[in-house]
């Protein structure tokens, strides 16, 4: 039996599923992934770095403006059909929940109402001081040219550096989100891994702990990222190709 044979056939045989998505799955809307290199003004900085509080510290209008530009490429983008795949699944009867570890809001415009952002959002912005969430003004949202400094707008309680609303590396997931994707994962039937490298943990985590609470794990990747488990079915291949056939298979219009 094929891979995507198999994988219909488990699809076929559940209801509550969770799809847990990374950088891939957005890539064909031209977000590029973590791992991609920067392009543009942006090329000689490391997203590794540039995603640090010690970047932002050192740097405040370097990281502030690298974020408005990644806002508003993220806005720019259009959901595309692995993301349109998943709410169709929902619409055809499956109980479906979203983890993304993405801090576009590309599911949340293709129609998935419950997505759990265990990295934060784009869209979000915090003060740096006393964390309080901070509304921004379009005009503090604009941004001219890629690779431009953008001094942060101050904190009006503290007078603290606003931050973009995102989790940076070294820094604990928002508990709220981390313990609802670990009751989605730990209660599911079968969860969909899709366009994440597993590398940034804890949330990498996820697969293993659905294949520990007996769930089958299916993974839509460029690469073979399985862990080798008898529970695991890999697909190799881009979401956008994937995940439309995978709904085909199951007669999912
Ligand atoms: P990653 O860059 O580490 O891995 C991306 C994975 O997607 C790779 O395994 C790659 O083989 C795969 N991939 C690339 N194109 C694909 C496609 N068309 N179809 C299927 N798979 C594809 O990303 P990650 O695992 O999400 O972890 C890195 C962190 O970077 C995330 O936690 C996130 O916070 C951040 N990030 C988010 C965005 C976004 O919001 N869109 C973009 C870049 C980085």
């Amino acid at each position: 039996m094929t891979q995507i044979r198999k994988a219909a056939d488990a699809l076929a045989a559940v209801r509550r599923i969770v799809f847990f998505t990374g950088a891939g799955i957005s890539a064909e809307s031209g977000i590029p992934t973590f791992r991609a290199k920067l392009t543009g003004l942006w090329a000689k900085h490391d997203p590794q770095r540039l995603e640090t509080a010690d970047a932002f510290r050192e740097n405040p209008a370097l990281v502030w403006g690298w974020y408005l530009w990644r806002r508003q490429q993220a806005m720019l983008a259009e959901p595309n059909a692995a993301h349109y795949s998943i709410s169709r699944l929902a619409k055809a009867g499956w109980e479906v929940s979203v983890v993304t570890q993405n801090i576009d809001d590309l599911h949340e415009r293709a129609g998935v109402d419950a997505v759990v952002h265990l990295h934060g959002s784009l869209l979000g912005a915090k003060c740096s001081g006393c964390h309080r969430p901070v509304a921004l003004q379009p005009d503090q949202l604009s941004i001219s040219n890629e690779g431009e400094l953008v001094e942060p707008p101050r904190c009006n309680y503290c007078n603290g550096r606003t931050r973009p609303g995102v989790v940076w590396f070294r820094e604990n997931l928002p508990d709220n989100a981390w313990l609802s994707a670990v009751r989605l994962v730990r209660t599911c039937d079968l969860l969909i891994s899709v366009g994440t490298s597993g590398v940034v943990r804890p949330a990498a985590d996820l697969p293993e702990m659905a294949i520990r609470a007996n769930a089958t794990v299916i993974h839509v990747n460029l690469e073979d990222v399985s862990m080798g488990g008898e529970r695991e079915i890999m697909l190799i291949g881009s979401a956008v190709q994937v995940l439309p056939e995978l709904l085909t298979r199951l007669g999912v219009s």
